[in-house]
């Protein structure tokens, strides 16, 4: 069943321009209008997401964006700009080709999604990796909105990030830079991660990872948790092991965090995701083990909370969007 929101579509005026804008996770499609205006937030109207047949292989997700598009090109009597798309995978964003990704989505590796909708459609269409898009719209219209640097970490099921330098996203020789839960950790030691590997941070520290590190601690014959939320429910009811797992895990992220900051020395980072609702415990321990371990220099680098929650993605495709058409210009 897709869900809608009654927001009514939007009025275009002046130098606004209007774009479709898409989210493609590993179960839901979200797409949407957004209508952007300089370097104001822009206004997203028309959200609805449907389930995203992943099981199903690519074809049919494609068939399923395509749809998206469809239905809000039906809310607009306006022809749109573009049309943005933040993707789940690896993106190639110079032609908008998923160049590697889990099987989250089966067969998602090699589908040259820019170039199919862009034939479909006859729009432009700029896609990126959904990480680097919701960091791309902390930057622009967030949180982080004024910086020419910045880190941002994205901690819920998993942990992702991206590096904004110079001004501009920094995507890597592979387009795959910013995997902030990808670096070693020795609390992650011996604990499996999604990406192959073991050791981590993302193993210990996601949503996910809280709940590993708590089954694999507690006593034995006491109860295992099913989520995060469950432990900081539980600390904040008063469980000293739970907070002691929020603590551990909040500061093994905040060592991580610094010593990537002391690699990408950013003006500020700002960290974003549903864990970040782990409470006053996870927080004190984040920043705590990021001033401990960052350099002299970097102490004062302000750690910000994300401000646009989940239409972090959906702005930042907007960004992205905006972005191709004034380099086509
Ligand atoms: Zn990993």
């Amino acid at each position: 069943m897709a869900s809608s929101s009654s927001t009514p579509p939007p009025s275009i005026s002046g130098d606004s321009k209007l774009f479709v804008v898409v989210d493609i996770g590993g179960t839901k499609i979200a797409s949407a209008l957004a209508t952007q205006s300089g370097s104001d937030l822009p206004s997203v109207s028309g959200k609805s997401e449907i389930p995203t047949p992943a099981q199903a292989g690519s074809q049919a997700v494609v068939d399923a964006v395509f749809e998206s598009v469809r239905r809000c090109l039906a809310l607009t009597n306006q022809t749109p700009d573009a049309i943005g798309i933040a993707s789940a995978g690896v993106v190639n964003t110079e032609t908008g080709a998923i160049t590697s990704a889990t099987d989250l989505i089966i067969g998602w590796a090699g589908t040259p999604l820019g170039e199919l909708v862009e034939r479909e459609f006859g729009l432009p269409v700029a896609v990126l990796n959904d990480v680097h898009a919701h960091a791309l719209g902390e930057w622009t219209y967030g949180a982080g909105k004024g910086y020419d640097s910045m880190l941002a970490v994205a901690v819920g099921t998993g942990i992702g990030g991206a590096i904004i330098a110079g001004g501009t996203l920094h995507l890597g020789a592979h387009f795959a830079a910013g995997h902030v839960g990808h670096v070693p950790h020795p609390l992650a030691a011996g604990f499996a991660c999604s990406c192959g590997a073991s050791g981590h941070i993302e193993s210990v520290a996601s949503g996910t990872g809280q709940v590993t590190l708590y089954n694999a601690k507690k006593d034995e014959g006491a109860a295992e948790v099913l989520s995060g939320r469950e432990i900081t429910e539980r600390a904040e009811a008063g469980e000293s092991f739970a907070a002691q797992i929020l603590s551990e895990s909040g500061a093994a992220l905040g060592d991580s965090i610094a010593g990537i900051a002391n690699c990408v020395d950013p003006q500020a980072v700002v960290i974003s995701g549903s864990v970040t609702r782990s409470g006053e415990i996870w927080w004190r321990a984040l920043t705590d083990a990021f001033e401990a371990g960052a350099l002299p220099a970097l102490k004062e680098i302000k750690i910000l909370e994300g401000t646009l929650g989940s239409k972090a993605p959906l702005l930042g495709a907007t960004a992205a969007a905006a972005n191709l058409l004034q380099t086509k210009q």
